[in-house]
């Protein structure tokens, strides 16, 4: 989405469109797709794209390319309720970045909004802002719009607010204070970056649960709960963070390894650790 042109942001930190190749549709549905890579979900929004170019901006003509790309894309979506927008795509001189294809600024428009012919409407394409607007503090906003160059993981990643929250009050405990951006070297952001990136490869994730992220707040899909008490152990110290990785465990084994996992990339993040100031 491409917002912000009233200047009102909740939150203060704009995290929709950061850079030339960094963006996030997440709320037009972007990764609400059966079985994407990273590879897939790429070449569906260059084709897209591309044709969308060729499309005269006719109501009529704007609204039959949206059917067409629903027919195209709309199958087994993890996500039933929550729509796809055909209208999601590439953007920026390069096409190195997501963006909305109806938006006034984009390629052919000129300078005519044409939001009003999506499903969700105008309105809300320009005004709608996700949980981790209201819910991350400022601070780690920063730190983890600094810690992306790609728009696929960027986009996955950034709703994700408790995963980032979890992740972030573990490093703060282990630092014994706040952490800001200034406080951080290359080589830390980059171990953050493996932290917050761990969810696109995580081996115990559930097969049952999809890689997209439904983040609205009705909670209508949820990742799978933890039962502890069937390995007769504690609640992991890494609760939070196991939970919304979408982790399902088989034994206390893999549960075991899970924890250790986490506790090399967090210890991996404090030794890199280093004060500027
Ligand atoms: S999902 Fe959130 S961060 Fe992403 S474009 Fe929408 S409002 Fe912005
Ligand atoms: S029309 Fe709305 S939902 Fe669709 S891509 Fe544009 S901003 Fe997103």
């Amino acid at each position: 989405m491409n917002k912000k042109e009233d200047g009102t942001v909740p939150g203060s930190v704009y995290l929709c469109q950061i850079s030339e190749s960094v963006s996030c549709g997440a709320c037009c549905g972007l990764y609400n797709l059966a079985n994407f890579s990273q590879e897939a979900l790429a070449k569906i929004l260059e084709k897209r794209t591309f044709e969308f170019a060729r499309v005269s901006r006719e109501v009529s003509e704007i609204i039959r390319f949206g059917e067409m790309e629903c027919r195209r894309t709309h199958h087994n979506q993890p996500f039933p309720e929550f729509h796809h927008c055909p209208y999601v795509g590439l953007i920026g001189h390069e096409l190195s970045r997501v963006g909305c294809l109806l938006h006034p600024m984009a390629e052919n428009n000129r300078g005519i909004d044409f939001r009003g012919l999506s499903y969700y409407g105008g309105m809300a394409c320009r005004i709608y802002f996700c949980p981790v607007n209201r819910h991350l503090p400022e601070r780690i906003k920063i730190i983890v719009r600094a810690c992306f160059d790609d728009w696929y993981a960027y986009g996955l990643i950034i709703t994700e607010y408790e995963l980032i929250a979890a992740i972030f009050k573990e490093i703060e405990i282990r630092l014994k204070s706040h952490v800001y951006l200034h406080m951080l070297s290359s080589e830390a952001l980059s171990k953050i970056y493996r932290l917050l990136t761990l969810k696109l490869d995580w081996r115990f994730r559930s097969s049952q649960w999809p890689i997209a992220n439904y983040f609205f707040e009705d909670r209508q899909y949820c990742p799978p709960v933890l039962n502890y008490q069937k390995f007769q152990v504690k609640p992991s110290r890494y609760h939070a963070i196991l939970q919304e990785l979408g982790s399902q465990f088989h034994d206390s084994q893999a549960l075991r390894q899970a924890e250790s996992v986490l506790a090399d990339h967090f210890g991996a993040v404090i030794e890199k650790m280093m004060v500027r100031t």
